[in-house]
């Protein structure tokens, strides 16, 4: 695995694949990484010939200073990760490197960013699409793997792509989760185990909802998720919605082509989301 920290170094080193005519595949990552990462490699590896993987704690989408400095950063054991996983390319910059003093961005998210994540966390998305189309403008990929556990992330990304025209396809693959359910996620690793515990009503609110799916209304699904939800020990409910997975407007009836639950939480100082296709 060859290891970039110069964006220039990279681009001229995937000029040279390109030129050999290699599909180049690319998982941006904030590192601290599992399994849920780890199955984003093996789908990229199964549909590109090079996979670019990412390791960059992006400063500009935290709006809590408090939770971008307590985020995991054990880069160590992560090239060793990567390493197993049989990535080509690691791109591992500094904030420097990305970001020039001073830097601004604005792009028009319009709804997708008023809503869920976008009106809890201000700012948090206008950071991702900022992020995001810098590592696309220099590793200029043929595909990007994103996952499904961050799937307002995905419609956004994908709404930037479209707005600006970015040759790049986009694959949203499946949330790797838990034996007991848990999604993945690198905030995991500050659950105590009680709270690992408490963590468990997220992913079981949203497997409810899809089992009672066919028989329930949505209304039904909600409320009895929310209430659950509310009486789940330890857990402190941000939102539990169901919406359309096109538009994450409401879903208002069943009709509608795919619907998809969301959750997210508060378990002790640790924020958690999860999610599920109901259609
Ligand atoms: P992060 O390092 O949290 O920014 O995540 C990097 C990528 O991994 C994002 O596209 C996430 O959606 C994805 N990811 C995070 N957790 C999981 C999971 N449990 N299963 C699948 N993909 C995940």
């Amino acid at each position: 695995m060859k290891i970039f920290t110069s964006k220039s170094a990279l681009s001229e080193f995937l000029n040279e694949l390109r030129e050999q005519e290699k599909s180049i595949g690319f998982v941006p990552t904030m590192g601290a990484l599992h399994e849920g990462h780890l199955s984003l490699i093996d789908i990229a590896r199964r549909q590109s010939d090079v996979v670019v993987c990412s390791i960059f704690v992006n400063p500009t989408q935290f709006n809590d200073p408090a939770d971008l400095e307590k985020y995991p950063r054990p880069v160590d054991a992560d090239i060793e990760k990567l390493r197993g996983a049989d990535v080509d390319i690691l791109f591992l910059p500094s904030v420097e490197e990305m970001y020039e003093p001073g830097e601004s961005w604005h792009l028009d998210l319009g709804y997708l960013e008023n809503v869920l994540e976008g009106k809890i966390r201000p700012g948090h998305y206008q950071g991702v699409t900022q992020v995001v189309k810098k590592f696309f403008d220099i590793v200029k990929p043929d595909v990007a793997f994103f996952g499904q556990k961050d799937f307002q992330q995905v419609l956004i990304l994908r709404s930037m792509v479209k707005m600006l025209n970015i040759p790049v396809k986009l694959v949203m693959c499946p949330i790797k989760r838990e034996e007991d359910g848990l999604a993945l996620s690198s905030r995991n690793i500050h659950l105590s185990s009680s709270e690992r515990h408490n963590a468990l009503a997220l992913s079981a609110s949203l497997n409810n909802a899809r089992d009672h799916f066919s028989v329930k209304s949505l209304d039904e699904l909600k409320s009895e998720a929310i209430a659950f939800l509310s009486a789940s020990e330890g857990v402190e409910l941000d939102y539990f919605e169901i919406y359309d997975a096109e538009t994450l407007q409401p879903a208002t009836s069943k009709d509608v082509g795919s619907i998809v639950a969301l959750v997210a939480a508060k378990v002790g100082e640790t924020r958690l989301i999860d999610n599920i296709l109901l259609k």
